[in-house]
């Protein structure tokens, strides 16, 4: 049974149709990434998946359950995940102290695990304040993982990231899909790292999903290179 499933879902704003009657469906452990061009409703579908805005008809089935309508924090408590980009780490508390914060009472997940996983075990007791704009990302993906979510959400998680920095992003994101707990789906635009993360790929355009498919194929694809690669991919 699938994880997630959207069926037939719309949301509009005011004459702005942002999500205009998508389908779509991701079993348990997939990683995803979703492209399209600014405005074409990427980040709409989070917000309706996690319950920041409610959809205006159809349905979001999560974990067999219908979710849509749900208010946000009950849905992150049935295990959607999202990181902000806006950085909600404390600066003055060191790194390994952040995600305890954000652990709370589950302490099923050794810190010092999620810190390797994290590439960040040499950093662990330093105030977070010190570190890099990419070690804050990890250190907030890591946040998100300590509340061990069955959905991740990432909305263009290598934003102001070096190149090395974005390479080791592709690399920890592929090793959290690659534990097979956990569903992602990564909103990016950057080229290389699609190339990089070798997923499926569905591609959005206009509020509507216009495919899905290896990113080799999809980049192949006459229409999707109109649209969002231009002539010159
Ligand atoms: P993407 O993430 O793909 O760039 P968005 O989902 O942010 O696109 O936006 C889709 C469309 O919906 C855009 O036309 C955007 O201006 C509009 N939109 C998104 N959120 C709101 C909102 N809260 N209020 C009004 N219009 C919005
Ligand atoms: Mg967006």
């Amino acid at each position: 049974m699938a994880l997630l499933e959207l069926e037939n879902l719309h949301r509009h704003f005011g004459g702005v149709k942002a999500v205009d009657g998508v389908d779509l469906s991701l079993e348990r452990g997939e990683l995803r990434a979703l492209i399209g061009p600014n405005g074409c409703g990427k980040s709409t579908l989070f917000n309706l998946i996690t319950g920041a805005l409610r959809p205006a008809s159809g349905r979001i089935r999560f974990a067999g359950r219908d979710i849509a309508g749900l208010a946000a924090h009950h849905i992150a408590r049935l295990g959607v995940g999202r990181k902000f980009q806006v950085t909600s780490v404390f600066d003055e508390l060191s790194v390994a102290d952040n995600l305890r914060v954000a652990q709370g009472q589950r302490t099923t997940l050794s810190i010092d695990a999620l810190l390797t996983r994290l590439h960040l075990i040499e950093r662990r007791d330093v105030p977070a304040g010190v570190l890099s704009h990419g070690e804050r990302q990890w250190v907030e993906m890591g946040m998100v993982l300590a509340a061990h979510p069955k959905l991740l959400l990432l909305d263009e998680p290598t934003a102001g990231m070096t190149a090395p920095e974005t390479a080791a992003t592709v690399d920890l994101i592929r090793d959290i899909a690659a534990t097979g707990d956990v569903t992602v789906i990564v909103i990016e635009h950057d080229v290389g790292f699609l190339a990089r993360l070798d997923c499926a790929v569905t591609v959005m355009a206009k509020g509507k999903i216009l495919c899905t498919g290896s990113f080799a194929d999809v980049r192949a694809d006459a229409e999707v290179r109109a649209l969002y690669f231009g002539n010159a991919a």
